[in-house]
C-alpha cells in the first residue's frame, strides 16, 4: 500500500469496503428496519463459525474514498446506515461519521469491541467474542449487547459480559446459525428464567435477504 493511502486510511478518508447494499436489519433491537449496510474489510477476531470470513483479509479490498461511500449512503431512502464487517473499529471512523452526521444520517455500529473506539454513533451493538475480548473502553458505549450462543458454555460468558455494560443496555442472545435448531431449547429456557434477556434471530436468513 502506498504511503499516501496509509495516511488517508489512518485519517479515515479511505476505507476498505467489502460491500454496500440497501436492506432490512435482521438482528437485534433494530430488526425489521430498512437501512443502508456498509461492510468494512478486515477482522482479526477469528470466530470459527464466522459467516463473513471473506471479509477477514483487508488486502482483498483496496481502500476507496470515504466521500464516495458517504455520497452513496446519502442517496438511500432510509436515512440510516449500519456499519458492519469484518471489524469496523480496526479503522478510524471519525471522518465517516462526521460526514454522515452533517447529512442527518443515523449511524449504527456492529462491533466486537476489540479495537479502539472511534466515530459518533446513534446506536452501538456490542457483540463480544471470547477469542478476542472487547476493550474495557467499549463497554460503556453499548446500547445493545448481543451474545452469540454456539454452545452451552456461552451462557456463562453472556452473564459475565452483561455485568460490564450499562444498566440500560439491552441484552440479546442470538443462536449461532449453524446450530440454531439444537441451541434454541436452551436459549428459550434461559430467557424464560432470565426475562431481562431477549432472543435475537438472524431474521434476514429466514427471509433470504442480504
Ligand atoms: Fe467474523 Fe464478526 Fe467474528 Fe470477525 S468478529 S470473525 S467478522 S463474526
Amino acid at each position: 500500500m502506498k504511503q499516501e493511502t496509509k495516511i488517508k486510511l489512518a485519517e479515515g478518508k479511505v476505507l476498505p469496503v467489502v460491500e454496500e447494499f440497501y436492506s432490512i436489519q435482521g438482528e437485534g433491537f433494530h430488526t425489521g428496519k430498512a437501512a443502508y449496510f456498509l461492510r468494512v474489510g478486515g477482522c482479526d477476531v477469528g470466530c470459527k463459525w464466522c459467516d463473513e470470513k471473506r471479509s477477514w483479509n483487508p488486502d482483498f479490498f483496496p481502500p476507496i474514498d470515504t466521500d464516495e461511500v458517504v455520497a452513496r449512503i446519502s442517496q438511500c431512502p432510509a436515512k440510516s446506515v449500519v456499519i458492519t464487517g469484518g471489524e469496523p473499529l480496526l479503522y478510524n471512523l471519525d471522518y465517516l461519521c462526521s460526514e454522515l452526521k452533517k447529512r442527518n444520517i443515523e449511524t449504527y455500529l456492529e462491533t466486537s469491541g476489540a479495537h479502539p473506539y472511534s466515530g459518533q454513533w446513534n446506536w452501538i451493538c456490542l457483540s463480544p467474542k471470547q477469542s478476542l475480548t472487547p476493550r474495557e473502553e467499549l463497554y460503556p458505549h453499548a446500547d445493545e449487547l448481543k451474545v452469540i450462543i454456539a454452545n452451552h458454555k456461552d451462557f456463562d460468558w453472556a452473564l459475565q459480559q452483561a455485568e460490564k455494560v450499562p444498566a440500560n443496555c439491552l441484552l440479546y442472545l442470538q443462536p449461532e446459525w449453524s446450530v440454531h435448531q439444537e441451541m434454541m431449547p436452551a436459549i428459550t429456557d434461559f430467557i424464560l428464567k432470565n426475562p431481562h434477556w431477549k432472543i435475537s434471530l438472524q431474521s434476514h436468513k429466514y427471509m433470504k435477504i442480504p
